[in-house]
């Protein structure tokens, strides 16, 4: 049946007339990909169905949180027998504990953990207490990688060698940005010469180990060691942002499948299992430095929310028990994706996958950094996405983002995507 857009268009221009852009996160306006937002009417296990009654196999799984896919009964049982306790407190409640000994058990290096609502004040505080901690100012951050919108995180690429970093929206002062340092992903010289230009200035180093907010790039055999040893030689601390790969890439984030121990980390999406949540943790230390028991500051009215922890303790309960299997399943199905196209022969996409994680980009090149990502063809990107739209498929809405896959994707799913991908590239004209 074709797809009609009658009532998600209708909705798009209601909500632009109360609603910046009729979105309230800029990626859902599909704008990166020329096309309209669709709105989703429910969703259940790896598909959406939006208004006009569409179905989609979906491959945004809300930009990482849903590892379990849409609408898990267990989860959704756990938030809702919560939420007849209370939907919010304003004080301490045992499940913090609970979800907290979960999180600091399977990422070992969070020792003490602090919860947020959000990524962004994860990574936020984070970085305040890695400057209290140490008494230094600087912050090394990567080109493309992604911390939420922390006014001194957003900032864009500085080109080529280290540069420091200009505000990348309006509204950022100057000021603010002017102890971010810009190093280029997966080049180690270029960050020991930031760190030599920098000695004894540089608070800590973050990053996304396996960065996935410029589409999914993997890091360099030997670069994420190399990193941990030039952080240690410099004396800077190093955060790892795992708000996508943490519980994701394995129970213990990218951390555990690289085996390093960052001083902090940064988590977020699964461990709410669709609520909001954050949280940031790592060396006892630091985070006794957190007030009350120390003088930094960080608080949170909905933090620790018990609604959102409830499910979050469910949603790690599961990937426990059967992770053995569903993070072995899960790459199996990222590969298998790879592989099936590849097989084709384009010569002028290239798929980069780890776990449940890929992105397919227009370019033949490898693509091992921002400057990669910017040689991609965006526009053919868009066609390309908009072809499996009509075809029933959600992939991610912009060149620079990665594909979810979920414990829901069933054979039959990837084997209709596979196909449709094949159509769509060969549609195109790929070779
Ligand atoms: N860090 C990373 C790596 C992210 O991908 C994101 C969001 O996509 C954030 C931080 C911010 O998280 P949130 O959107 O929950 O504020």
């Amino acid at each position: 049946m074709k797809r009609t857009t009658k009532k998600s268009n209708i909705l798009f221009k209601k909500a632009t007339k109360l609603i910046p852009g009729g979105v309230n996160s800029p990626v859902r306006s599909f704008s990166a990909v020329d096309s309209s937002p669709v709105f989703i009417k429910k969703a259940k296990g790896s598909y959406l169905f939006d208004e006009d009654n569409n179905k989609y196999i979906d491959y945004i799984g809300s930009f990482g949180p849903l590892i379990l896919g849409h609408s898990n009964s267990s989860i959704i049982k756990s938030a809702s027998k919560a939420m007849e306790k209370g939907t919010t407190y304003g004080a301490c409640h045992k499940n913090e504990i609970v979800l907290a000994k979960l999180i600091s058990e399977n990422i070992k290096s969070m020792e003490m953990v602090r919860l947020t609502s959000s990524g962004t004040e994860a990574t936020m505080s984070s970085i305040r207490l890695a400057r209290a901690f140490t008494g230094k100012d600087k912050i090394i951050k990567f080109e493309g990688c992604y911390h939420g919108h922390v006014d001194h995180l957003l900032v864009k690429a500085g080109s080529g060698l280290t540069t420091f970093g200009s505000p990348s929206s309006p509204g950022i002062p100057k000021d603010f940005t002017r102890n971010t340092i810009i190093c280029k992903f997966n080049d180690i010289k270029n960050l020991e010469k930031a760190l030599k230009e920098n000695k004894k200035t540089v608070a800590a180093i973050i990053l996304e180990p396996v960065p996935a907010n410029m589409g999914l790039i993997i890091p360099k055999v030997g670069y994420l060691e190399s990193l941990m040893k030039l952080a240690k030689k410099y004396k800077t601390l190093v955060i790892f942002d795992e708000v996508i790969s943490g519980f994701r890439l394995s129970i213990g984030g990218a951390q555990s499948f690289y085996n390093l121990r960052p001083d902090l980390t940064c988590i977020g999406k699964v461990i709410g299992g669709g609520f909001p949540i954050g949280a940031f943790g790592g060396r006892k230390d630091i985070m006794s430095m957190l007030s009350p028991s120390g003088p930094v500051y960080h608080a949170g009215t909905l933090s620790g929310n018990p609604v959102a922890v409830s499910a979050g303790i469910k949603t790690l309960e599961i990937l426990k028990k059967r992770k053995a299997k569903l993070y072995k399943d899960l790459d199996n199905k990222g590969k298998y994706i790879k592989e099936q196209v590849e097989k084709k022969g384009f010569k002028s996409i290239t798929i980069n996958q780890l776990g449940s994680m890929l992105t397919i980009f227009f370019n033949s090149n490898k693509i091992e950094n921002y400057s990669d990502v910017l040689k991609c063809d965006t526009k053919i990107y868009g066609a390309f996405f908009n072809q499996l739209l009509s075809s029933g498929i959600m992939l991610a809405p912009s060149q620079f983002e990665a594909m979810f896959l979920s414990t829901e994707h069933s054979k039959e799913d990837l084997d209709y995507t596979i196909s449709k991908l094949i159509e769509a590239l060969d549609n195109l004209g790929i070779k």
